[in-house]
């Protein structure tokens, strides 16, 4: 049995059901589990294979990001100028998403799941826009981060690029994919139905779908109304609001995380409260035009106790996959566009990215908070710099002044995977070096290119 003690942190923000902020603390933890968590004097005779010292150092639990499509954007991050519309932007995204061979979509991944884990980020959900899932297998096995996968599928025409499967053919891929790959990697791995959204998706593929998670105890996730367009469209087609849709056929359900979720009416909020729905808020994506703070209703989606949680979406949606700046846009947004202060506190903001995250993805038993049983995914901060400084309220503090740069130390499932700030796994420099040399090849291989404003000589 392997053991490690994180000894004398400042801070530990435990996100447990009391909410304790403990001060001059420590963790012991065995294998991959939380052992104990206490003030550094009771824990001082416990002895550990691995002690790492977190004087002036705040522990958290990893941050949970519920909605990131890790395995294309790294290669060509950056590409899109803003005035793209978002449909012409989202064909582009799934032509290239298509042309990706595994091994690229592993390096990509990698990098991927290297600056989440930089940042702090120990679990994501990718909303299974990979086409070689074993590639995206691969990258989480060696990398050590928790996550859940699948496989998208629609089987009706789109405007975006995706590809259209034959319904049986669908049905039986997200089947497959789940019988194979749920529980993989000790349980780090789990794998969800992903219809991509009801607006290309049949009812016979929704239903379907929605029954073989129940069966196999796992979750369903799908893009839902990240914008009015989109909300008019399913609409004008159905004659109804999408989550008065799913209600309607019995598929709006605890184990569904709907992503987005922007262009929702008063009454589509009410069904996901009644039904227990969860939401993936996408902050960092929405403020790029969607209308966050003109649609979105998550302040009033979280008094109705909704579980809402946190995601970036893909590298070119958000740019930045960093999870605390996801917090701040959460914490500032709502209260600007209300103009009221008590919109979303940070403490808010702290538990949708990490307990509300884990629970939105079936897992709280397991992540997104300290305490004694459950897995010991955990971030350590060094408060010793200028943004941390002065510190009295830690939860202030990381939320509206900190940022990922400040991430010192991660594990997960009790193992370190970045330590004083590096990639134990990895080289991150022939990384970078190999995923620069993949966006190269594919913009070739694709012909796609962007004039922008300025020349670049
Ligand atoms: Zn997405």
């Amino acid at each position: 049995m392997a053991t490690t003690k994180i000894n004398g942190a400042s801070w530990i923000v435990t996100v447990d059901s009391k909410r304790r902020v403990i001060r001059n603390a420590s963790i012991l933890i065995e294998d991959s589990l939380i052992k104990a968590v206490d003030k550094v004097e009771n824990l001082a005779s416990e002895q550990a294979d691995i002690v790492i010292d977190a004087q002036n150092k705040l522990v958290t639990p990893g941050f949970v990001n519920n909605h990131m499509h890790i395995s294309y954007a790294h290669a060509v991050r950056g590409i899109f100028p803003d005035d793209l519309p978002l449909q012409t932007y989202l064909g582009y995204v799934f032509k290239l998403q298509s042309v990706m061979k595994p091994e690229e979509e592993y390096y990509t991944s990698l990098l991927a799941i290297t600056e989440l884990l930089k940042n702090g980020c120990t679990c994501l959900l990718d909303p299974g826009t990979i086409t070689s899932i074993d590639s995206g297998v691969k990258a989480i096995r060696e990398s050590g981060i928790r996550a859940v996968i699948g496989r998208e599928v629609v089987d009706k025409p789109n405007p975006i690029n995706l590809h259209v499967m034959e319904t049986n053919e669908a049905i039986k891929i997200v089947e497959e994919v789940i019988r194979r790959y749920n529980g993989e990697l000790d349980g780090r791995i789990n794998a969800w139905a992903m219809p991509f959204s009801p607006n290309y998706c049949s009812d016979e593929l929704l239903l379907s779908v929605k029954e073989i998670a129940d069966r196999a105890g796992v979750g369903v996730t799908m893009h839902m109304s990240g914008n009015e367009d989109q909300a008019n469209s399913f609409r004008n087609q159905r004659g109804t609001s999408p989550v008065e849709y799913l209600a309607e056929k019995g598929i709006l359900d605890k184990n569904v995380l709907l992503a987005h979720a922007l262009a929702v009416n008063d009454r589509e909020v009410d069904l996901m409260a009644e039904k227990g729905a969860k939401v993936v808020h996408c902050p960092s994506a929405a403020v790029r035009g969607s209308g966050a703070t003109k649609l979105g209703k998550f302040p009033e989606m979280i008094d109705k106790g909704i579980c809402v949680s946190l995601g970036n979406d893909a590298a070119n949606s958000s740019y930045y996959l960093d999870p605390i700046r996801l917090m701040y846009l959460s914490a500032v947004l709502y209260k600007d566009a209300r103009q009221n202060r008590s919109m979303i506190p940070p403490e808010t903001a702290i538990e949708m990215c990490t307990i509300n995250g884990a629970s939105a993805l079936l897992l709280e038993q397991y992540t997104g908070s300290i305490e004694p049983g459950k897995k010991a995914d955990l971030v350590i901060f060094d408060t010793k710099r200028p943004e941390w400084r002065s510190l009295f309220n830690p939860i202030n503090n990381l939320v509206y002044s900190t940022d990922g740069r400040s991430v010192d130390t991660v594990l997960v499932d009790g193992k370190i995977v970045i330590k004083d700030q590096e990639a134990q796994y990895v080289n991150e420099d022939d990384l970078c070096d190999r995923v620069q040399r993949i966006g190269e090849e594919v913009l070739l291989r694709t012909g796609i290119s962007f004039k922008y404003r300025w020349t670049f000589e």
